[in-house]
């Protein structure tokens, strides 16, 4: 599964990613990590957020997360859950990591990585993107064997991850790797009266559906009106819908930059399309 969310990375093309790794441990382990790290936060906590400070005693893990630069410096300092996960836990990380070296995927430890929801079990793993500044991490996920239980549900192991558009938008951009696109119309689907309107959203999203950047009107004005805005998007030809030639099941389709015009059956529309702009 780690190895899924970080292909989806390579795909996109993205090389400035990382992988950070950690065991959050068990349920038989955490609570003495976690009594720990309380014991180190309320010996630090004057120089704690307010944030923080309010949340150590519901869930001190959270600390760890803290982006606020004073709590950064103090945590830097915290215990680390390395030394408190049980054995089982330690082989179990292990394994995972014994598991991505085979894969030849490279991680980096963080022994203080923690995801900020509470049923994360074992391990956890953030995707980071060196182009980001402090808001780094595309991804997130980990194991959370306990949801399903907590849920109601029977006892059922569970892993998986979440991944941020706006972020992985932001790491494209970032190594240039966004691709052009390209925004002219192709096909603008204009109406010559009530049935050509009525018509109309259906053949334009037939028309996008089959992968065609088309657009139409359905503003009320004349014909003359929407083929010049059809001129004015760029489009390639122009599809007219109107009652004489819907009774026969018929469309017309004009070339644009040739001001010719043919009647074409409705349903060969798309082929004719196709066929014209390769
Ligand atoms: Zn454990
Ligand atoms: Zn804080």
């Amino acid at each position: 599964v780690i190895d899924l969310a970080l292909s989806i990375y390579r795909e996109l093309g993205l090389s400035e990613i990382s992988l950070l790794l950690n065991s959050i441990g068990c349920p038989n382990c955490r609570p003495s990590y976690r009594q720990e790290l309380l014991k180190f936060a309320r010996a630090h906590m004057e120089e704690l957020c307010e944030d923080c400070r309010r949340r150590m005693e519901t869930n001190p893990l959270r600390l760890l997360d803290c982006k606020v630069e004073g709590c950064r410096r103090v945590m830097a300092q915290a215990p680390v859950i390395s030394q408190y996960l049980c054995s089982e836990c330690r082989e179990h990380f292990e394994e995972v990591k014994r598991g991505l070296r085979s894969l030849g995927v490279a991680y980096r430890e963080e022994p203080r990585l923690v995801r900020g929801l509470d049923y994360y079990t074992r391990t956890v793993f953030e995707v980071v993107h060196g182009g980001l500044g402090a808001q780094k991490a595309i991804c997130g996920g980990g194991r959370y064997d306990g949801l399903v239980e907590e849920l109601g549900g029977p006892p059922t192991p569970a892993l998986g991850f979440a991944g941020g558009v706006e972020r992985t938008l932001l790491a494209m951009e970032a190594e240039g790797k966004l691709p052009e696109l390209d925004e002219r119309v192709e096909v603008f689907v204009a109406y010559l009266d009530d049935p050509g309107r009525e018509a109309l959203p259906k053949v334009l999203s037939e028309l996008r559906r089959a992968g065609l950047r088309a657009d139409g009107s359905y503003t009320g004005r004349s014909l003359k009106s929407q083929l010049r805005q059809a001129d004015r998007m760029g489009a390639r030809y122009a599809v007219i819908l109107g009652g004489e030639e819907l009774a026969k099941g018929a469309a017309v389709v004009r070339d644009m930059e040739l001001s010719e015009q043919r009647e074409v059956p409705l349903d060969g529309v798309l082929k004719v399309l196709r066929g014209e702009l390769g």
